[in-house]
């Protein structure tokens, strides 16, 4: 066997690394269990040159501008065409009506940005035609499919509903079978060091992509069982909720998310146990003839714990409620886009508090219920101006 990239959609990973007792021969598989000769693999690993993380980041960040259209095409086969830049924000809409010198601000950065911040990194300047966009699918599909959430104004029912699940959906799989991608290159950032130190980190890596792969697949399942639902027309278990506001919120983000606690800091689900699936929901903010919106869709069981977090923010005063969701936005989406003016006019202290929410949920800082209470202050108070769910 020689080293090289190995499919990471087919390796399994072992769990419970210990040191080994005794190092294999030469050419006997790794004891990390890479299935690469020990030759090849981790011998002599303490005496090579350290590992540039920055090195492997831009080979990330190029990776995740490539990709192929992810649409299902007509008849099951997949479109295969070159994926262009999609928005996951309508530009002319919601990214425009935020953008001041057709730039915006964006908490959607690349791991080199994460790394060389230690975990949360200031909010980078980018122009709207290349701000919160991702491969995902070619100009035909990017055009036609989500033409319906597109226009200068929103009609919310199921089928669009769909369209914003599924282009966070699509955001969210393609980010993670970048990450996945470059799991081989993850592991050896212990080139280098020490034999221990080398043992604890391929220790810690399992359990990373152990957690990463079993994610990884049930996004594809779920990817797989979106594209029947798009193909068929099948909107049956599509449910939803809006809030517009009086006015505009000076952010747009689209994510899909794993809620973890309710707006009163109730738990919903424990994300660290892996028997289970989580379930996730999709987030968007963009805007309407001048109006934000927040939007939240799921697919699966009306009445699960997805309705019981939106129910939980329709519980939130009125008053409250945008400065809330802006708040959110930092704490579980990667994909948030700012107004320039707004930002720069916060307190250094409260732009710090915003930074590091959005470390919130990754490897570098945990969750926190309380987080669910915190307001971003916003220029001017924003009222609630209609509320629409699908269960009503
Ligand atoms: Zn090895
Ligand atoms: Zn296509």
């Amino acid at each position: 066997m020689t080293e090289g990239p190995r499919n990471p959609f087919i390796y399994k990973p072992q769990l419970g690394l210990a040191p080994p007792a005794k190092m294999p021969g030469v050419n006997e598989p790794c004891w990390c269990g890479s299935g690469v000769k020990y030759k090849k693999c981790h011998r002599d690993r303490e005496s090579k040159a350290e590992a540039n993380p920055f090195a492997d980041s831009a080979k990330m960040r190029t990776a995740s501008k490539k990709g192929r259209c992810l649409h299902p095409d007509s008849g099951g086969g997949h479109c295969g065409s070159t994926a262009i830049g999609s928005h996951t924000v309508q530009k002319n809409g919601g990214l425009k009506a935020i953008a001041e010198e057709g730039h915006v601000l964006t908490t959607f950065v690349g791991f080199e940005d994460i790394q060389k911040a230690n975990g949360a990194p200031e909010p980078k300047r980018m122009g709207v035609n290349d701000a919160s966009t991702f491969p995902g699918f070619c100009n035909k599909h990017d055009t036609e499919l989500f033409a319906p959430i597109e226009g200068s104004s929103l009609n919310l029912g199921p089928k669009e509903a769909f369209l914003f699940l599924y282009r966070s959906h699509c955001l969210e799989l393609a980010r993670k079978r970048v990450v996945v991608g470059h799991l081989p290159t993850f592991k050896k950032m212990d080139s280098g060091k020490p034999m221990q130190a080398q043992f604890a980190i391929q220790d810690g890596m399992r359990a990373y992509e152990q957690g990463l792969l079993l994610s990884l697949t049930s996004m594809e399942a779920e990817k797989n069982d979106m594209d029947g639902a798009l193909l068929s027309e099948n909107w049956a278990d599509v449910h939803y909720c809006q809030v517009e506001f009086d006015g505009l919120l000076p952010l747009t983000t689209t994510c899909g998310f794993y809620p973890e606690f309710d707006w009163d800091g109730n738990d919903l689900q424990d994300l660290s146990d892996l028997s289970q699936p989580g379930l996730p929901l999709s987030f968007t903010i963009t805007s309407f003839e001048g109006y934000s919106s927040a939007i939240l869709v799921w697919r699966g069981p009306q009445d699960d714990l997805r309705k019981q977090f939106v129910t939980s923010f329709l519980g939130v005063s009125d008053a409250e409620k945008a400065g809330r969701i802006a708040a959110f936005a930092f704490e579980v989406s990667e994909n948030t886009q700012i107004k320039p003016s707004w930002w720069v006019g916060l307190p250094s202290s409260v732009r710090e508090r915003l930074i590091a929410k959005t470390a919130h949920g990754t490897i570098v800082a945990q969750p926190e219920a309380s987080a669910m209470k915190d307001v971003a202050p916003l220029t001017s108070p924003l009222a609630v101006k209609s509320v629409l769910t699908s269960w009503a």
